[in-house]
């Protein structure tokens, strides 16, 4: 088993697996758009649809094949002469072109789900690898429910296919059962297994059932997979797959552990996540990593402190660095003076102890209230604190031992 190189194959499915998500539908124009967004990202290879699926998908696939033309265009097809050929025509003014073709390999989807036998199964692989050889020298194989399928006929199934021409063997976590370490032992007892796995690139595609895909993609690199699929946002079938932006985000930031690179440009992950966003019209939940609202969003006030002291103290990402608006520091009943006082002062508010003290414990006070306190309800408290600065001063802040103090940890 030959050590494989560093550099990560990022595969987006955004516009295939993500798009086959409910509410996630795209129009032809929108794939375009967003291929357009993945391409500048620098994904190495946008899967843009499944051609037999519907005429829209097969248009997508023409339409995203003609208007990108850096990264490699993949179109997806079961072992069949009709997907295959679909997949083919759809890719035709690719400038570079991939045949991603799939067939289940466990034996609960043979049995249950197909009614096929191993050896069937098997044939109708190397019969579509070969058909699929017949149109470009990029033929991708995925062994659907790789996880789940019968390790030595599954290692079979691998070393068949590599003699058939595949030159990138997926294996995917297809319903996220795996757990990390297994995934890791998966990848490297299927490369030690078969004959000339050196040859090829293993790809992980997980699954998010368990909260586990990112998790999972990563211990398959450190297996030896090369080759990751994932989505912006993490869309996909159920719980959706493994996210880009936090596969990407993880390499870089744990280099020491992960030693892997990618050609991802992180600085356009949040603006990607946005143009997903505003195309689907589906929110990404407030406290998704990397990309959503509340990722660089800080109301504790040892927090809001501590961040404007040194932001590393509980940031392990610059905000810039992938895009993201500067950090937030929102005003709320977890906020301390600290904060309170920084945000004045950007306001232009120049506080004297006193006032501040006052506006602090209205600030708490509104934020039992309120979710959040803006810009516009500081201005308001500062005002009316000046107006009324000869009267007593106010009651004693609410749970006063806490205050300022939020949630610690
Ligand atoms: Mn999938």
């Amino acid at each position: 088993m030959a050590e494989a190189s560093n550099r990560i194959v990022i595969f987006d499915t955004t516009l295939r697996d993500g798009e086959q998500a409910p509410g996630f539908s795209l129009d032809v124009a929108a794939k375009v758009a967003l291929a357009r967004a993945i391409d500048a990202l620098g994904a190495d290879v946008i899967e843009a649809g499944f051609p037999i699926a519907s005429p829209a998908d097969a248009e997508a696939v023409w339409q995203v094949s003609r208007e990108v033309r850096r990264p490699v265009i993949a179109a997806l097809a079961r072992c069949r002469p009709a997907d295959i050929e679909e997949a083919a025509r759809s890719l035709g003014p690719a400038a570079r072109r991939r045949l991603h073709i799939f067939l289940a390999t466990s034996d609960l989807h043979l049995s249950r789900k197909l009614q096929m036998s191993r050896e069937s199964c098997l044939e109708a692989i190397v019969d579509g690898a070969r058909l699929a050889r017949r149109f470009t020298d990029d033929v991708e194989f995925s062994a659907e429910d790789a996880t789940r399928s019968d390790r030595d006929f599954l290692c079979r199934v691998i070393e068949a296919v590599i003699r058939a021409g595949c030159r990138t063997i997926n294996l995917p976590d297809t319903v996220g059962y795996a757990t990390p370490d297994e995934m890791r032992e998966f990848f490297i007892d299927v490369r030690t297994r078969v004959p000339n796995a050196d040859q090829v690139i293993f790809s992980t595609h997980c699954h998010d059932d368990l909260g586990l895909a990112t998790a999972n993609s990563l211990a398959a690199i450190q297996g030896g997979a090369r080759q990751v699929e994932c989505t912006i946002n993490g869309i996909g079938e159920r719980a959706g797959n493994a996210a880009l932006e936090e596969i990407v985000m993880a390499l870089k930031v744990r280099r020491n552990r992960l030693p892997f690179d990618t050609a991802v440009d992180a600085r356009a992950l949040y603006e990607t996540s946005q143009l997903l966003t505003a195309l689907t019209e589906e929110a990404v939940q407030a406290n998704k990593a990397i990309v959503g609202r509340n990722a660089f969003a800080h109301e504790a006030g040892i927090h809001q402190d501590g961040v404007l002291k040194d932001p590393r103290t509980y940031e392990i990402i610059r905000p810039q660095d992938v895009g993201q608006p500067a950090a937030r520091l929102v005003l709320g009943k977890h906020s301390g003076r600290h904060a309170v006082e920084s945000r004045s002062e950007a306001l232009g508010i120049e506080l004297t102890p006193p006032e501040l003290e006052q506006l602090y414990r209205a600030v708490i006070q509104l934020g039992e209230r309120r979710k959040t306190v803006g810009d516009g309800d500081l201005r308001r408290l500062v005002a009316k604190i000046r107006t009324v600065d000869s009267e007593p001063a106010a009651a004693p802040a609410p749970h006063a031992d806490a205050v300022g103090y939020g949630h610690g940890v």
